[in-house]
C-alpha cells in the first residue's frame, strides 16, 4: 500500500488522539469495544458524511480495506467486516487502522502534494500514524495494565500477538510486592 506524507506526530500525540475518540464513542473503559459499531452507527452521527461500506468492489485485490476522503469513507471487503464484527484479532486492527486514518489524516488528505514528499522518519508516515493508532486505541494503557499475561491481553482485548505482547512490554505491572513501610502502615 502506498504511504502518504502527513504532518509530524509522535505515538504520545496519537496515543492522546486515540484515547479522545474512545471518550468520543462513549467507550473509553471498554477492554473489547465494539469498534464495527462505533463506525457504522454513532461515527455518522458525529461526522454525518461518513459512512462505513462493507463492499470490496472499489479495492484493489491486496487491499482488506482503504479510507476515502472525498466522501469520507472506509470501504472493506465483507470478510473483514464480519472478522471484525466476531471479534477476528486481525481484522480488528485493520479496522483500529483504518479508523485511525479517518481521525489523523482527513483534514490532510486534500493537500495531494505532501504524497509526493519524500518520508523521511516514520513519525511523518501515514501508515506507520494509522498502525500507531490501532494500538493506542484498542491496547490502551489504563485497560493493559489490569492482565498480567500477554495471553490475556490477547483473549480479552482480542488484538494480534504482537500487540499484545508490545502492550503488555510497555504497560503491564506485574502484582507487586507490599513495601515494607507500607506494611506497617497498614498493619500487614
Ligand atoms: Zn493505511
Amino acid at each position: 500500500m502506498s504511504d502518504m506524507r502527513v504532518s509530524q506526530k509522535s505515538s504520545f500525540e496519537i496515543e492522546q488522539v486515540a484515547l479522545s475518540v474512545r471518550d468520543l464513542f462513549g467507550m473509553y473503559n471498554d477492554h473489547c469495544p465494539e469498534i464495527v459499531w462505533a463506525l457504522e452507527a454513532k461515527l455518522p452521527t458525529i461526522i454525518k458524511e461518513f459512512a462505513l461500506i462493507p463492499d470490496g468492489s472499489a479495492l484493489s485485490p491486496f487491499e482488506d480495506a482503504k479510507t476515502f476522503y472525498d466522501p469520507l469513507r472506509i470501504e472493506l471487503h465483507e470478510s473483514l467486516y464480519t472478522g471484525a464484527l466476531s471479534g477476528v484479532p486481525l481484522a480488528r486492527h485493520t479496522l483500529g487502522h483504518e479508523t485511525g486514518h479517518v481521525f489523523l489524516h482527513r483534514d490532510q488528505a486534500k493537500a495531494w502534494d505532501m504524497r509526493r514528499k519524500e518520508i523521511k522518519s516514520r513519525e511523518h508516515s501515514a501508515e506507520w500514524q494509522a498502525n500507531e493508532f490501532s494500538y493506542h486505541y484498542l491496547c490502551p494503557r489504563h485497560i493493559v495494565y489490569q492482565y498480567e499475561s500477554i495471553e490475556e491481553i490477547e483473549h480479552w482485548l482480542k488484538v494480534p500477538r504482537k500487540l499484545a505482547e508490545r502492550a503488555f512490554k510497555e504497560y503491564s505491572t506485574k502484582p507487586r510486592e507490599i513495601p515494607t513501610y507500607l506494611r506497617d502502615i497498614l498493619g500487614f
